[in-house]
């Protein structure tokens, strides 16, 4: 059955069976993140799909300034009246892999009105052979997608006019080819020189990316894993946490490329990692979701310094069951985990898909504990992770 028609017979059963809801299995986990077992501090109710909708969600009432420790201490982050939206993307391409982006004007003025005040701006790691006329590289099979400087140059230019009373961006260092990084540091000094303190972040870099594979890209092996080391102690010396793309595995295989990010955890145990979607992509979506959350959550009390992204809408819609055991899972690891939709703004979006992409990636943050949303959406995490000047407001209490 196509997710379509899917959703619609499930959102017709809802219609029908209201509070029933929790015994309908897969439709409840198409259309609702909440499971029925969430010891949540507010009772969130059951909302059919057709409810979740960016459309209607309210304007967010904040500004930076309710992020500065002690500028608005009135203000109270009321989450019956504003959006359930993160207030933080961590996980952000503002350039395409090839051809031309969205204005970055209306990218800063679409952040704004829905109260994504804190951004990161990542480069396409792999921006496609420049001749090729491609903007997305599952478009062009057998077209070079290899890690460059160009999108990470951009980005740093474009920075430099955006308003910085409206909203924070953060950047970050993409180009770094992770099977070839002996010589990376050479290239963070250029950086250094050029865009002097400007770029905090790393990442997305591709450790394993089998969608890409198709595009020549190399990657990581346990022996190009060594190379790492100088870039890494410059992160390591400068708190850069690195976001690092490695897919767990495939639907026949899901573990098959576990060991990759085990031995970088093994290997540089005191960096700020970052793991991309949890290591879930399009080619693993039958993994058992249990086993998934066990794999995890053995790492991050292993690795303290190991944070996950929850970006990408691949992870809402593949995983039909996903809320009754990520949201535990989200509540339990608050800490450790960052929001962000992975949209890449090509010019042929609008504001719009944006809006749609960050409510689909935010839904899991709907059904939160208090805690775990002021850590999660509220920004809480990325400020710590960043050590930046900012603080999560207060949640109201009604
Ligand atoms: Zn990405």
């Amino acid at each position: 059955m196509t997710s379509f028609k899917q959703n619609f017979v499930c959102a017709l059963k809802l219609t029908l069976l209201g509070a029933l809801l929790t015994v309908l299995g897969g439709c409840a986990a198409t259309l609702e993140s909440a499971p029925p077992d969430v010891s949540s501090a507010q009772p969130l109710g059951v909302v059919p799909a057709s409810e979740l909708d960016w459309r209607k969600l309210p304007p967010p009432d904040h500004t930076l300034a309710n992020f500065r420790p002690g500028e608005t201490p009135d203000y109270c982050f009321d989450r019956a009246t504003q959006p359930y939206t993160a207030v933080v993307d961590s996980h952000f391409h503002p350039k395409p892999f090839g051809g031309p982006a969205m204005d970055a004007q209306l990218l800063w003025d679409t952040f704004d009105r829905l109260g994504v005040r804190f951004v990161n701006y990542f480069g396409i790691g792999q921006v496609l052979e420049l001749d090729a006329n491609c903007s997305y590289y599952l478009d062009c099979p057998g077209v070079s997608a290899i890690p460059s400087i160009k999108n990470d140059f951009v980005n740093g230019l474009e920075k430099a006019a955006y308003d910085p009373d409206k909203i924070h961006i953060t950047l970050s260092m993409t180009f770094i080819d992770l099977a070839h990084a002996e010589r990376a540091s050479e290239t963070i000094a250029l950086y250094d020189k050029e865009f002097p303190g400007m770029f905090t972040w790393s990442g997305e870099l591709n450790m394993m990316k089998q969608a890409l594979l198709g595009n020549n890209a190399e990657p990581a092996s346990v022996e190009s894993i060594a190379g790492w080391a100088d870039f890494m102690e410059i992160f390591r010396e400068r708190g850069v946490p690195v976001t690092i793309h490695s897919d767990l595995g495939n639907d026949a295989e899901p573990t098959k490329f576990l060991h990759l990010m085990d031995h970088a955890l093994e290997s540089y145990p005191d960096n700020k990692i970052v793991w991309a979607h949890m290591g879930l992509s399009k080619e693993l979506t039958t993994m058992d979701a249990r086993e998934h959350v066990r794999l995890m959550s053995e790492r991050l009390d292993q690795y303290p310094h190991l944070y996950l992204d929850i970006s990408w809408d691949v992870i809402y819609n593949a995983y039909h069951r996903w809320g009754e055991i990520f949201i535990p899972f989200f509540n339990q690891y608050s800490t450790r985990i960052l929001p962000g939709s992975d949209f890449v703004a090509a010019a042929s979006k609008t504001w719009e898909n944006y809006a749609h992409e960050l409510e689909v990636t935010s839904r899991a943050l709907r059904v939160l504990d208090d805690e775990a949303f002021r850590n999660i959406a509220l920004g809480q995490n990325y400020f710590e992770l960043m050590d930046l000047p900012y603080e999560a407001p207060v949640l109201c209490t009604n």
